[in-house]
């Protein structure tokens, strides 16, 4: 039996020392100390020795434990030491780290929050609207009814409705976002200044300076007594702020349904300056900002007196504003993925 102990004790020392890692240890630990492990089992025999041998054999296998168990635990301690010691060796802290890319707005977000910013100084309110409109707020409230031939130059795009509960037609992709006009003032009493910025959709044939979809930035006013002068004030503050002190604009009379007088302000090329290039169609001039005073029928169909009140709406082509501001040549750009166009900005 002592012999059979010595035995256990020489062989369990000896594999620790040689194991090379925590796995092995514990391998050791299971295959000496656990329930069918060697030691294990050689003590259950114990009680089959004569009662006067039992002391010291007993004494003999309590201290072949002992050392198994302090032999292993010195192994463990010395096998992570050198574990974190080889990663140290490798691990260089004194190289500098890579900084990650960081990213940064798109040039469209950037003039988005600027505009926003520069009517909030004005005291005006962002809205949001939906880009799934129904021809109601996108035409009729507008003092566009079905058969107006203004109709004709938004080229609107229809959802398929065949299987819903709604006329054919009915639901567009909204063309403009004048349709929050009727939208907001349903909801809020005048007086009040709101601005609309969004995407709108037309069916449109792409190139340089159009696209199926832009961005658009939506403005209206109405309170008391306001006056055509207070929309040229507003429009040139407005586009001054934004593209710089120093850029010409001009106005020319035009026709929307729902303004009256209708205004169309250009500024001059800022690709070509003036010259004409492709993206001005060579006339040296772009429109970026169609505006007018509110029809009364488009007050009295959101139920405002028409008598009591009156406002100025406008609208700012934000793509274009973008690619004006940025110098670019085409609208495309910017809806195009390229990281190398959208690292210039
Ligand atoms: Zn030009």
């Amino acid at each position: 039996m002592e012999e059979e102990l010595i035995q256990i004790k020489n062989s369990a020392v000896s594999l620790a020392l040689d194991a090379k890692d925590k796995k092995e240890l514990d391998d050791l630990k299971i295959r000496f100390l656990g329930r069918s492990g060697r030691l294990t089992l050689a003590l259950k025999e114990l009680s089959k020795l004569p009662k006067e041998k039992r002391p010291e054999v007993g004494k003999l296998a309590n201290e072949v434990k002992n050392t198994i168990e302090e032999t292993i635990l010195e192994k463990e301690s010395q096998v992570t030491k050198q574990k974190s010691q080889e990663l140290k060796e490798k691990i260089d802290i004194s190289i500098p780290g890579i900084k990650p890319q960081i990213g940064h707005l798109h040039p469209m977000t950037q003039v988005i929050y600027d505009v926003v910013n520069v009517f909030k100084g004005l005291g005006y309110q962002t809205a949001d609207g939906p880009e799934i409109e129904t021809d109601y707020y996108n035409f009729e409230a507008l003092n566009i009814p079905k058969d107006h031939p203004a109709r004709d130059t938004q080229q609107t795009l229809y959802l398929d409705t065949r299987n819903a509960k709604v006329n054919p037609g009915e639901i567009i992709l909204r063309t403009q976002l004048s349709g929050m006009q009727a939208r907001a003032m349903e909801k809020i009493k005048p007086p009040l200044r709101v601005i609309v910025p969004g995407k709108v959709f037309r069916y449109e044939q792409v190139d340089a300076s159009h696209g199926f979809e832009f961005w658009q930035l939506e403005g209206f006013l109405v309170d008391t007594n306001v006056k055509l002068t207070d929309l040229f004030g507003t429009i040139d503050y407005v586009l001054r702020k934004l593209m710089g002190e120093n850029i010409k604009l001009k106005f020319a009379t035009t026709n929307f349904p729902f303004v009256e007088p209708g205004v169309d302000t250009y500024i001059e090329c800022t690709v070509c300056k003036g010259k004409g290039c492709s993206f001005c169609k060579m006339s040296g001039w772009s429109e970026i900002m169609p505006a007018g005073m509110i029809h009364p029928n488009v007050l009295k169909a959101v139920g405002y007196s028409s008598r009591q009140w009156n406002g100025f709406a406008f609208c700012i082509g934000l793509s274009r504003l973008v690619t004006l501001r940025y110098k670019m040549d085409d609208l495309r750009l910017l809806t195009n993925p390229d990281m190398r166009i959208l690292e210039q900005f």
